[in-house]
């Protein structure tokens, strides 16, 4: 059975068409990304999911269910964290968790969920004294508080450092290995790129691909660049399978085979005691083919 599916889903405010017939599914136990730029209709397709808005066409299920009207059943499955609620400030870590948790028939331990999202030294800080990357684990741990089966992350870590979202990372990932279904919207492709088994990259109100970071957009067919600085005078051998191009002593070689060619470059630099620095192989990277599928790479 799949987590979400998602028919010909149609979203029109006045005549604005938001999202204009957009079909997924995700599997039970997967991590699904949404991506794309500003106004792409993300929050939308996120919020009908959620049960927040009504769509204005097509089929829809999450966990088996209808989510329009937001049916108790479904909201005791799902997790939410948004981009900013409202806790009261004067309650601490501890003391939040153990009220939300009162909420829902079955729950998770406050001290099990404390740990899981690494808040253990602030567990008697009151919400108002948290920094902002720590007020996000907090959300995250009321989302989690009543054992959902599916979890929707927006923008999970916007405002955190690079070491705590690194943590959010980690507790993100161990969300997988206990089996949840994970929903997530971001802007940043190394989180999609680390986190994601499959993104759907949306543009004005369509999704224009989706599968694996790793082969989206033909990602994983795409030609390698190999780049290095030739000493002065040295000519390349002959015979290279690759597109050459020579700007003074900087080379690049365009290479659908990077293995084979890298292999008859550095056979051929070491035998002949020649010594190539800056020696770098690169494949486009998922921002690359996000930039060229949504029409924001530059020229
Ligand atoms: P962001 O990355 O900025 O969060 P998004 O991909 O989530 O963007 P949405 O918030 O879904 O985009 O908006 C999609 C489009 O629908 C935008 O053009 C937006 O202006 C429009 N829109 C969203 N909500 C409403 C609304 N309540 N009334 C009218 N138009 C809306």
């Amino acid at each position: 059975m799949s987590a979400i599916e998602v028919h010909d889903l149609h979203k029109s405010y006045g005549d604005f068409e938001a999202v204009s017939g957009v079909s997924f599914d995700v599997a039970l136990g997967e991590v699904f990304c949404l991506l794309g730029p500003n106004g792409a209709g993300k929050t939308t397709i996120t919020e009908i999911l959620e049960g927040y808005r009504v769509r204005s066409g097509g089929e829809v299920s999450v966990l088996g269910m209808d989510p329009a009207g937001g049916p108790r059943a479904l909201r005791e499955r799902v997790g939410i964290v948004l981009q900013s609620c409202g806790v009261q400030q004067d309650l601490t870590v501890a003391e939040l968790i153990e009220m939300y948790g009162r909420y829902h028939k079955r729950r998770r331990g406050v001290d099990e969920l404390i740990e899981l999202v690494e808040l253990d030294a602030k567990r008697e800080t009151r919400a108002q004294d948290l920094s902002g990357g720590q007020r996000r684990r907090l959300d995250l741990a009321l989302a989690l508080v009543g054992e959902p089966d599916l979890i929707f992350l927006d923008e999970p870590t916007t405002g955190f450092d690079p070491h705590a979202r690194r943590q959010a990372w980690s507790t993100i990932r161990s969300l997988c290995e206990l089996g949840k279904t994970v929903f997530l919207t971001t802007h940043f492709m190394d989180e999609a790129q680390t986190l994601a088994d499959r993104v759907a990259v949306m543009r004005t109100g369509t999704i224009v691909a989706i599968g694996s970071p790793d082969e989206l957009g033909g990602r994983g067919r795409r030609p390698s660049a190999i780049r290095f600085t030739l000493p002065h005078a040295a000519e390349l051998p002959e015979r290279i399978d690759a597109a050459i191009t020579r700007d003074g002593d900087r080379v690049q070689l365009e290479t659908t085979n990077p293995v084979r060619v890298t292999a008859a470059i550095t056979g051929w630099a070491v035998a002949e005691g020649i010594e190539l620095t800056g020696f770098c192989v690169t494949q486009p990277t998922l921002e690359d083919i996000y930039l060229e599928l949504t029409g924001e790479a530059s020229p």
